[in-house]
């Protein structure tokens, strides 16, 4: 017998497998891309500012980015994440150092801390967080205590100041862009898997019952008619037995498709449990429903799966009970009706619509 565990689950990390991981990891490789790029413009600023020591830094930050974007491209994702770290650590001491802390390299630093905090989750971002404010203070004391090393001749400082600031926003911009895409993935993600049926797409119970509160309500402000029905598939216990759980699986998404395809947007589809879907039709009289109902079974009836060239074509039926629903008070007791609709057509023989008013 399975054991059910008791641990509390784990936070959902940014890092790993999931989608967001490859995400995150895709948007460093294009941080640490785009980073080359602009190192490589910089090589030819300090070139033409008469600073060789920091054309030589930027040349020696193009081969840490090129070996990070090369490691994470093998899924070496920390040592290539540690070599973007020190570019950045590097970097910027190297450049306040030499040119003095107005050049703004120490942007560079501020924009790792929303970076911190969202990849450690919490554990270790306080730490870490911590430890680059006290090496941001560091340097800063060292610049003023020093002053520049190799300072740019002219209006060089203020030059590379205002190109500094453009790179930090537009990076800012871009950080904040990427962050906002994952929420709204996982926000979207946690949605489906709250409302949605994993195997047919179809609405879950729950998510049923909420959406069918809000139809009978209006409906029956306006005094229309709203019908229900309740479907089994047929002797679906056999299609396993003989087929096995994946066909099984197969089947009901095919049958899923196929009521889909035979209702109007504002009708309302769940898978209610196993092999057993229900549907409320808003506008609709018993005799339409029945209808509706009619023309699904037909359908199920008439269409065969494909089980490969050796095997033979599957077809499965469908049974229905039908009802009317007065307003969402009566949707519980409606759905028994519908079942009980159900069980006459089961004992009629199946593959039938039974309609039961009540
Ligand atoms: P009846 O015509 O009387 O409805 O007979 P039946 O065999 O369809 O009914 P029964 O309730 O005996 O069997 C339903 C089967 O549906 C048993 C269960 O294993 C299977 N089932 C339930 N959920 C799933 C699922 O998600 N996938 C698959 N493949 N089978 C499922
Ligand atoms: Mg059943
Ligand atoms: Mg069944």
């Amino acid at each position: 017998m399975p054991t059910q565990s008791h641990k509390p689950p784990r936070p959902i990390a940014l890092r790993g497998s999931s989608l967001a991981g490859k995400a995150y990891w895709a948007m460093v490789q294009r941080v640490a891309l785009t980073a080359a790029c602009i190192d490589l413009g910089y090589i030819g600023l300090f070139l033409w500012l008469g600073s060789v020591p920091l054309a030589l830094v930027n040349l020696g930050s193009i081969a840490l980015y090129l070996g990070a974007y090369a490691l994470i491209q093998r899924r070496r994702n920390v040592p290539g994440l540690v070599l973007i770290w020190a570019e950045v650590i590097g970097h910027s001491a190297l450049g306040s150092l030499l040119i003095g802390w107005d050049s703004g390299f120490h942007y560079y630093l501020l924009l790792f801390v929303p970076a911190i905090v969202i990849a450690n989750a919490g554990r270790y971002a306080a730490p870490i967080v911590l430890a680059l404010l006290s090496y941001y203070i560091g340097l800063r004391v060292l610049c003023d205590y020093i002053g520049p090393l190799d300072p740019l001749p002219g209006n060089g400082m203020q030059l590379v100041n205002w190109i500094h600031i453009c790179i930090a926003f537009a990076l800012s911009a871009a950080l904040a862009a990427f962050y906002r895409r994952t929420i709204l993935i996982a926000e979207r993600r946690l949605l489906r898997l709250a409302t949605l049926d994993g195997l047919t797409g179809l609405f879950n119970r729950s998510h049923f019952q909420e959406q069918a509160s809000t139809a009978l309500d209006k409906c029956a402000r306006q005094g229309s008619p709203v019908a229900l029905w309740l479907c089994d598939v047929d002797h679906f216990k056999r299609v396993n037995d003989t087929h096995g759980h994946a066909v099984g699986d197969k089947v009901l998404q095919a049958v899923a498709r196929t009521m889909a395809e035979h209702l109007r947007e504002d009708d309302l589809l769940a898978r209610w449990g196993g092999e057993e879907f229900l549907a409320l039709l808003p506008y609709t009289d018993a005799a339409t429903a029945r209808q509706v109902a009619e023309r699904i079974r037909q359908a199920v009836q008439d269409s065969s799966l494909d089980m490969g060239k050796d095997e033979q074509s599957l077809r499965v039926t469908l049974s229905f009970g039908v009802t009317l629903v007065q307003d969402a008070q009566d949707l519980k007791a409606a759905t028994a009706r519908a079942d009980q609709a159900l069980y006459a057509s089961k004992r009629a023989g199946r593959n039938c619509v039974s309609v039961d008013l009540g």
